[in-house]
């Protein structure tokens, strides 16, 4: 959402005001042919033909791509159940982390990159797009118009397809406000453009430029909602919306900046926070945050790192785990049988034949499956781990025993066999609890090759089974943070 007080001024009143475009040579405030703000608030609301109205090159496709003969009641489309009316396409992502969707806009606007042919092509008809704009009369339907090429350009064509653009009446819109991005689940999102914020502008802005500065600002929002994990599918629901975030911060300011260096576009003047990495070559950076009045220490681990409690632990990992010693870790007795048990100081010889015939000792149950494609398998991980799902009453108490365990462990006070003991919580929480009778755990001897470090393998058994190898000495007596890297490595190897 972008308001009317973040860009400076308040929201116009309803009645029309003094026309809002302007001539000006500044770089920064495009040259605009005159448009009476009246009709330029009229003509939001006209279907949108790609022959008719402003001279801009687009195929209906591309209208289409974007709301197309739908674009008038796009707002239904949140209440409604079929998407498909609005979208020829679902979005099936992939998905990924807000932090990296941050950082991949990022990149992508970073003016050393090279751009395609395609996003040349783009470039040039924006830049056309724009100077014609100043020669002859333009009107509301550029911004959809130009919005593949936006799309093309400053968010590599991800958004096209899965975003609707429309125009809207202010009584649409919260105060001050000059758009809005709504949601729409799966993937989809509509951008509203306040037609009366926009064109009404108070004083001598210009209604162009901030068009198409609220256009870009809610396109980074739309961003967020196509291609991030967190505030995908399901994340609106849950409100975890970024809002202005650093993820937000970083995108919007790479792409104000670039279209500036490209058409000459203004874009919203607000500092926001950035991530580290999109601070530098800028000459007046935004405030950073202060830090935390209590730091956290950057190693929670360093306390149980001299020589003499790294051997400790180096020593401990060899030892036999057992219910009453070690790390204090609430768990059973069949949890240890289940990941290796007895038999933990062994280990198969690299044949066939030792692996057989471990696991016959090791494993009392065979794996009768069911067993799924590789596939099917990744997406029930990726449900489960799904930050919305309800989780059940023994997965709940296996999180507190983990968290209690962790917040004990960075304190200083675990021993390797922890790993071992939770190794059922860890199933539960992460896997769905299919590990467990399966797979074996054991801390062993360094086996790197000379010039390599390995932290941990998983040794596939046969009949679907394994054996998880955890490295004692790169782990415990060479890694800065023995604690997390024991888990990462598990986690990793679960997997
Ligand atoms: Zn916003």
């Amino acid at each position: 959402m972008l308001t009317g007080k973040t860009l400076g001024g308040r929201k116009p009143p309803h009645s029309p005001g003094p026309h809002a475009s302007h001539q000006s040579h500044d770089r920064g405030t495009i040259r605009v042919f005159h448009r009476e703000a009246k009709d330029l608030y009229d003509e939001a609301f006209y279907e949108i033909a790609p022959g008719t109205a402003t001279n801009y090159p687009c195929t209906q496709k591309e209208l289409n791509a974007s709301g197309g003969a739908n674009r008038r009641t796009a707002l239904d489309a949140r209440n409604s159940k079929n998407k498909t009316k609005w979208f020829a396409h679902p979005n099936n992502g992939p998905f990924i982390d807000a932090r990296v969707s941050a950082r991949e806009i990022f990149d992508h606007n970073n003016p050393k990159r090279t751009p395609s042919a395609a996003e040349d092509e783009a470039i040039n008809r924006l830049t056309t797009g724009l100077e014609t704009a100043g020669r002859e009369p333009w009107g509301p339907d550029l911004a959809i118009k130009a919005f593949c090429d936006l799309d093309k350009v400053f968010f590599g064509g991800r958004l096209k397809g899965h975003v609707c653009l429309t125009w809207k009446p202010d009584r649409f819109f919260r105060r001050d406000c000059f758009a809005n991005t709504f949601y729409l689940e799966d993937g989809k999102c509509v951008i509203h453009l306040n037609a009366h914020s926009i064109f009404f502008l108070p004083g001598d802005g210009s209604s162009f430029g901030q068009m198409f500065s609220t256009l870009l600002h809610e396109m980074c929002h739309a961003y967020e909602r196509v291609r991030a994990l967190e505030l995908g599918p399901t994340g609106w629901s849950v409100g975890r919306a970024d809002g202005h975030g650093r993820n937000f911060g970083t995108m919007i300011h790479a792409v104000n900046k670039r279209a500036w260096d490209l058409l000459g576009l203004k874009g919203d003047s607000t500092l926001y926070l950035r991530h580290d990495y999109a601070y530098d070559d800028d000459p007046h950076p935004a405030p950073k945050q202060p830090p935390p009045q209590n730091p956290p220490p950057r190693n929670p681990s360093r306390t149980a790192a001299s020589p003499k409690s790294r051997q400790d632990l180096r020593d401990k990992a060899s030892r036999n785990v057992s219910l009453d010693s070690g790390t204090d870790y609430t768990c059973t007795q069949s949890d240890l049988d289940a990941t290796g048990g007895l038999a933990r100081q062994e280990y198969p010889k690299d044949d066939h034949g030792d692996r057989n015939a471990c696991r016959r000792k090791w494993f009392t149950q065979p794996n009768h499956g069911p067993f799924i494609a590789p596939r099917q398998a990744c997406w029930d991980i990726f449900k489960h781990n799904d930050l919305c799902r309800k989780p059940g009453k023994l997965e709940t108490e296996a999180v507190e025993r983990l968290s209690k365990a962790i917040a004990a462990g960075r304190r200083g006070s675990w021993a390797p066999d922890l790993i071992i003991k939770a190794f059922c919580d860890l199933d539960t929480v992460f896997f769905r609890g299919r590990l467990r009778g399966h797979i074996c755990v054991r801390w062993l001897p360094d086996w790197s090759a000379p010039g390599s470090t390995t932290w941990g393998t998983t040794v596939l058994l046969g009949e679907g089974k394994c054996a998880i190898r955890l490295n004692a000495d790169t782990i415990l007596l060479d890694h800065r943070r023995p604690f997390e890297r024991m888990f990462a490595t598990v986690l990793h190897e679960m997997w």
